[in-house]
């Protein structure tokens, strides 16, 4: 597959002809080959969305009308799911039953959401005391940069695109240079539903070039970034530039709170769930599991009894319930904390390795890894990992179990498995965490708000909060005649 940029309305090389080559990571071999963009290339795709947006092409078209575009591109997306799904497994290495079942689904549900969100926006109107009227309406902001990561290609791409194009913006797209392969397939509907050029571009390359361009450009009115926490302080330095709006979805090291009073066997599994999940690459990962004193020696010990068992493998197998991490570099960083691990005194009860053996030799595979009887100041514990490394932690009471769940700089999400729904309720009310469940864990609705406190964000993707942040509000004060002020005697 040969992946080339989309600007102004051209498939089109880097400017300098550089390419790469993109690789599957669960064996290794060259999937495609990808336009290796830089800042140029960046400039070009920004001028070509300021000039579409400053023409008013799109933002003049009635919220309905570009509705419509939305839902052909969901349209489309849903005729080719099938591709897709084995698309992003090919290139994410993440397994293909997620992928049919959340990763496009959800992108696709993402396009349908907002292209009603946008036709239902409400004009707020107040009508004063002296016959004046108020009325507050929405605008885009303008000409949008969208920095996505590698974890969900399609879907954070689709959080971002969808409420942006909606609100009526111009964007760039900058996918991870990892990761380009469902952007490009979603930016050729783009192109064959008629969304007219400049309006939606797709810029490749590598974040320090293009991705840092997109965050300083005078002519980038709002940056949208999803990735990790260093990468986010360094956009918003970057946006200081021109005093860019900013959303920045950021890194997480959630915690999952098991007291003794759950169905064992089930809560065990959702444990698993909420690490291993996509190998733990998700922002939101349940990564720190604390668990109630009375069970957590038969809890840690069941844990790693049916961690040992999780099918890891191609992900293009129905059978795999784990792929391999999405590349080798991040691969050698979680050994590396693994390695850290064992070397600070946690008890290592399950994994704590790469896997090479029954074909998996020329692929980026973590065994599902445990620590237990860890403490708070080991690295493990407090910095996100992102792979399939879990560690485990006793607690006592409820304050205590708070304590701990907070004890962290970020503050994405974190759940509470119990029957007890008051404690329940309790708990998630005292969580410094933007996304919270009760006896679940990883569910997400495009309906609903999705971002983190603390270090893990600012702003929020999806629900009506993720196309707020892609709009301006004006307020319009009117009065039908001009009448003197009565300020001034002479
Ligand atoms: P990353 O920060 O390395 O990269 C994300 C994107 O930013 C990529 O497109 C990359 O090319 C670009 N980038 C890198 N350096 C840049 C720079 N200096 N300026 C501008 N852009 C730059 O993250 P990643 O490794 O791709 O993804 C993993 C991280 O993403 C994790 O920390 C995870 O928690 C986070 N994440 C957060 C959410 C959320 O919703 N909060 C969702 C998914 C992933």
């Amino acid at each position: 597959m040969k992946i080339n940029m989309y600007i102004d309305g051209e498939w089109v090389e880097a400017l300098s002809g550089e390419r790469k080559n993109i690789i599957n990571p669960a064996n290794g071999e060259v999937i495609a080959s990808t336009a290796d963009g830089s800042v140029d290339d960046a400039k070009k795709a920004i001028k070509a969305a300021r000039k579409a947006f400053d023409s008013g092409i799109w933002s003049n078209l009635s919220a309905e009308e570009r509705a419509a575009y939305l839902y052909k591109i969901a349209d489309r997306l849903e005729e080719k799911a099938t591709e897709l799904a084995f698309l992003e497994t090919l290139n994410n290495g993440k397994v293909i039953r997620a992928t049919t079942t959340a990763d496009i689904p959800v992108a696709i549900q993402t396009f349908r959401y907002y292209a009603d969100q946008v036709k239902e926006l409400k004009k707020e109107s107040y009508i004063r005391a002296d016959s004046s009227e108020t009325i507050i309406i929405h605008e885009p902001i303008g000409v949008c940069g969208l920095i996505v990561p590698w974890n969900f290609p399609l879907m954070m791409a689709a959080w971002q695109i969808a409420p942006a194009l909606a609100a009526g913006n111009t964007i760039v797209l900058k996918p991870s240079e990892l990761t380009p392969v469902s952007a490009f397939k979603l930016f050729e509907i783009i192109e064959e539903v008629g969304i007219p050029a400049g309006v939606a571009n797709l810029v490749l390359g590598p974040g320090s070039k293009v991705g840092n361009e997109l965050a300083e450009s005078l002519d980038v009115d709002k940056v949208s970034f999803t990735g990790g926490t260093k990468t986010g302080q360094s956009i918003m330095h970057a946006a200081t530039s021109n005093m860019k709006k900013i959303t920045l979805e950021l890194g997480g090291k959630s915690p999952l709170i098991m007291f003794d009073d759950v169905d064992f066997e089930a809560a065990v599994e959702n444990a698993m769930f909420g690490i291993f999940h996509n190998a733990g690459q998700v922002c939101s990962a349940a990564s720190r599991l604390l668990v109630q004193e009375p069970i957590y020696d038969k809890f840690v010990e069941r844990l790693a009894e049916r961690a040992n068992k999780i099918v890891v493998g191609n992900g293009e197998s129905e059978n795999s319930e784990m792929g391999a991490l999405t590349n080798e570099f991040h691969m050698n960083e979680v050994l590396s904390y693994i390695k850290s691990g064992i070397e600070e005194g946690a008890r290592l009860v399950c994994g704590g390795k790469r896997l090479t053996e029954n074909g998996l030799e020329r692929g980026f595979f973590v065994a599902p890894t445990i620590f237990a009887d860890v403490n708070e100041d080991m690295r493990i514990v407090k910095e996100e990992i992102f792979g399939p490394v879990l560690v485990v932690q006793k607690f006592k009471d409820e304050e205590d179990a708070i304590q701990k769940a907070n004890d962290s700089i970020y503050g994405l999400a974190g759940a509470v498995f119990t029957e007890d729904m008051d404690r329940a309720k309790r708990i998630v009310s005292k969580l410094r965490a933007g996304i919270t469940w009760i006896n679940s864990y990883h569910l997400a609705y495009v309906d609903s708000p999705w971002g983190g406190y603390k270090q893990s964000g600012i702003g929020r993707s999806l629900g009506s909060a993720g196309l707020e942040h892609f709009m301006e509000m004006k307020q319009i004060n009117i009065h039908q005649h001009v009448k003197p002020v009565g300020w001034y005697a002479n």
